[in-house]
């Protein structure tokens, strides 16, 4: 899903000392991503970008579906039922695209929570409607997902100054004194090898040292495409694992694994991710057939076009206000997934349709090592509901779903929660009390995959994203992030790759 996040998001960083980083200062990078194909039929101009490789937009199949569908039609072949169902919806657009696969049931959905009141937007990252369910816009074009690896190392994969090692696990960075010089790594025969950055008036031609055996890196070619400096962009979780592991971190733990300290920082402190609960229901009035079944594959394969072009009801999505919220703020704090095409939707004919708030948590855990050896994980601690606002706000979330269930839409499909599901908590009161939605959120938390801010801005990199007190090594990714951003965050992770990227060519003309 692509969502920037609000303004409000933003002030909440320059706050956290990210000065320079506000919403407006942000806009540029955001637009250089975003290469979105529904301005104009969905979406405006004012807050989206069609200038970036990264293909943005409601899920849609492949250009070739409409000559398909007058095929499928003329030999009457049953497995195209559902492309007409796409083609019914494509004619419905006023540019006659290739068709979205938006399956019936979403906009079931989207009745019983009209039916509730609450709000339906057609964009959820317009500023002026920061509240509301929509269908979102994702990552995606013909009928495939994208990835930033896709959009932006594929087609420069020929460049002389670009070698991509695949299968590698960098363990650390190297330092001279306090200058980063390299990576050192473990490729997938578990030899150990050294990438180096080039030392500062000396070239080096060799991109790749030997360590114990042999390894194979395309030498870097050219004085201008040797490596100044050391970049980390290994996530939130596995970035500190790396500065940890180099002797960047907080002295007490260096200490007890036994890594020389280099510069005493709070890495891994500041870990934050969004946390929610997860409900099953099971819609018993539903004449229940199985989606995913060979034709629904075949039309996929041959045509990309059809169920396997979207994520089924998992594209809607709803921002809404708690009860912690400051609505002035235009901060929604709570987010609506829908999740569909589970495993067993097609093994055992089960709907069980799992609807899950989740929301800008204020509880903060850490990262920390687990053993002095870097092949083996980190342990972390997200300390969910650590603060006592995130189980008001969970619960709150839960309280919008109820309403939805209620809806006359969804009871007439005979909605109930999954007994089996909902068993751990039989003896905690009744469903929907206060006490059943505090068992549920603590049996059944469901965290996103949305960590950050293990190495945040302010605390272990400055606001160009270099890692204090060393020098020639930034971290860029998400744990540069200091709070959490309302929503999904790949968006703006990749404002911040945008930004790292605009620092470091400016530190080069410098
Ligand atoms: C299933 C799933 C669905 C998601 N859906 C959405 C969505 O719809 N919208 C959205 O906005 N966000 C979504 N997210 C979240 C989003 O993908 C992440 O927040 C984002 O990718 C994090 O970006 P990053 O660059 O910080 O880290 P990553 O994307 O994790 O990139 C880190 C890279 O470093 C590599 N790496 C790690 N350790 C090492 C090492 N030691 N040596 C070498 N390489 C290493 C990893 O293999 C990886 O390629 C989803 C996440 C998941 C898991």
């Amino acid at each position: 899903m692509y969502h920037r996040g609000h303004a409000a998001d933003f002030e909440d960083w320059v706050a956290a000392g990210a000065e320079g980083w506000s919403w407006e200062e942000n806009l540029p990078y955001f637009d250089m991503t975003e290469g979105n194909k529904q301005i104009g039929s969905l979406v405006s101009w004012q807050h989206h970008s069609d200038k970036g490789p990264l293909p943005v937009q409601q899920a849609r199949g492949s250009p070739h579906c409409l000559d398909n569908l007058k095929l499928s039609r003329a030999v009457g072949v049953y497995a195209w039922q559902s492309v007409c169902d796409s083609y019914n919806r494509c004619q419905r657009d006023p540019f006659n695209k290739p068709p979205l696969y938006q399956p019936p049931f979403v906009y079931e959905l989207l009745s019983a929570i009209n039916e509730t009141g609450l709000p339906i937007v057609a964009d959820m990252n317009d500023p002026n409607t920061p509240e509301g369910f929509c269908i979102a816009q994702t990552f995606n074009d013909e009928g495939q997902r994208w990835t930033t690896a896709r959009a932006f190392l594929k087609p420069r994969s020929q460049r002389p100054n670009l070698s991509v090692k695949l299968h590698a696990q960098v363990t650390r960075v190297l330092f001279e004194g306090t200058r980063a010089v390299g990576v050192k790594y473990v490729d997938e025969n578990g030899v150990k090898c050294v990438v180096r950055a080039r030392k500062e008036g000396r070239v080096e031609n060799q991109a790749c040292t030997i360590i114990g055996e042999v390894c194979k890196l395309r030498p870097f070619r050219g004085l201008n495409c040797l490596l100044r400096r050391v970049i980390l962009s290994a996530g939130a979780l596995n970035s500190p694992h790396i500065l940890l592991h180099s002797g960047i971190g907080p002295g007490k733990t260096l200490e007890k694994f036994n890594i020389p300290l280099l510069a005493d920082l709070p890495v891994g402190k500041n870990l934050r991710n969004h946390v929610g609960m997860t409900f099953y229901f099971i819609l018993t009035n539903l004449n229940n057939t199985r989606e995913l079944d060979w034709s629904v594959l075949t039309q996929y394969l041959l045509n990309a076009e059809g169920p396997m072009t979207s994520t089924a009801i998992t594209q809607l999505t709803g921002l809404l206000y708690s009860s912690m919220a400051e609505r002035s703020r235009k901060q929604p704090d709570i987010q609506f997934f829908f999740n569909g095409f589970y495993a067993e939707l097609s093994s055992t004919g089960v709907v069980g349709e799992p609807a899950e708030p989740t929301h800008v948590n204020i509880s903060i855990g850490w990262l920390t090592l687990d053993s002095p050896n870097p092949l083996d994980p980190p342990v972390f601690d997200p300390g969910y509901f650590s603060h006592p606002a995130d189980m008001v706000m969970v619960k709150d979330g839960a309280r919008y779903i109820q309403r939805i269930v209620n809806s006359d839409t969804l009871k007439g499909y005979g909605i109930e929660l999954d007994s089996e599901y909902t068993s751990g908590c039989a003896g905690a009161g009744a469903e929907w009390s206060d006490t059943w939605l505090e068992c549920m959120a603590r049996l059944h938390t469901d965290p996103q995959n949305h960590q950050l801010g293990t190495a945040a801005i302010g605390l272990v990199v400055d606001t160009q994203l270099r890692v204090y007190k060393v020098q020639g090594l930034r971290v860029i990714d998400a744990s540069v992030m200091p709070t959490q951003v309302t929503g999904n965050p790949q968006a703006p992770i990749m404002m911040v790759a945008e930004r790292g990227a605009a620092f470091i060519k400016q530190t080069w003309k410098e």
